[in-house]
């Protein structure tokens, strides 16, 4: 809040003339990372969502929810929700909307702001579940980032991916962890998901595009999508990422 009042002090008009423009885009580039915003990350598995969600993390800040990682959660502790999803999830197939939507409510009444939603919404069922759940929160949503890449690249990229049984890191082709196997923050195994096989790939992209991707036109039509090519190299798209958002921040 602080920064937030003392970033637009020094953005005023008279400032700008009174210290000129360079005081005041180094005082933006030091402020940025204060404000707020939550974003919703769109795109097909293996265009690196996870991987751009940690920069996101790491340079603002915001806290990632990646409904597969909560599904995955409870799956690990066998709680009795974890036990009836885990051979949908082992499949490919969504979980039944009910149960994603119980568990991301839990999540996002205590984030409530800064966040990284990732993996949900998923069609546009979902998408307007999203809308009410944020309406009855009172939570706003800023940004659609949604981040495309070519097939090919999308089976390579998941092929190699390796996920830590523990913290649920990820690690791939551009970003491997120090030591093949195990993972560099909490040094537990990695292990390649089950439902990253060729054949599970396949399954999940064809419902990507089926169902998936009408959440793009849904999104443009509310001003809210920006576009990113993941088919750049990983720095290109930090880059582009970083100067969306920091453009966005309220
Ligand atoms: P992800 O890590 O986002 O690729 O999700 C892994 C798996 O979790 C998916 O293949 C689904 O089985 C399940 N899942 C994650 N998010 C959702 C969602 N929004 N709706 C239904 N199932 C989901």
């Amino acid at each position: 809040m602080f920064f937030a009042q003392l970033h637009n002090r020094f953005s005023s008009p008279f400032f700008a003339t009174f210290f000129g423009n360079s005081i005041i885009i180094a005082f933006q580039f030091f402020f940025i990372g204060e404000g707020y915003l939550n974003l919703v990350l769109l795109g097909p598995p293996g265009t690196g969502k996870g991987t751009i969600a940690k920069f996101i993390e790491e340079r603002f800040g915001y806290t990632h929810i990646s409904t597969g990682d909560l599904l995955r959660g409870e799956v690990a502790k066998k709680t009795e929700i974890g036990k009836a999803i885990e051979p949908v999830m082992n499949e490919g197939k969504l979980v039944r909307d009910v149960i994603v939507l119980e568990i991301l409510k839990k999540k996002l009444s205590k984030v409530r702001k800064n966040f990284i939603l990732d993996g949900f919404p998923r069609n546009l069922n979902q998408g307007k579940m999203l809308d009410l759940l944020l309406e009855q929160l009172g939570i706003g949503l800023e940004v659609v980032l949604e981040i495309d890449s070519d097939e090919n690249v999308i089976v390579k990229r998941l092929s190699a991916r390796r996920q830590c049984v523990k913290c649920r890191r990820i690690y791939g082709l551009d970003v491997p962890s120090k030591k093949i196997g195990v993972c560099d923050d909490c040094g537990a195994k990695t292990v390649l998901r089950k439902d990253d096989a060729p054949e599970v790939v396949k399954k999940r992209l064809g419902l990507y595009n089926e169902i998936t991707k009408p959440l793009s036109d849904y999104y443009a039509s509310k001003g809210l999508l920006v576009k990113v090519d993941g088919n750049l190299p990983l720095q290109n798209i930090f880059s582009e990422v970083e100067s969306i958002l920091a453009q966005r921040e309220k």
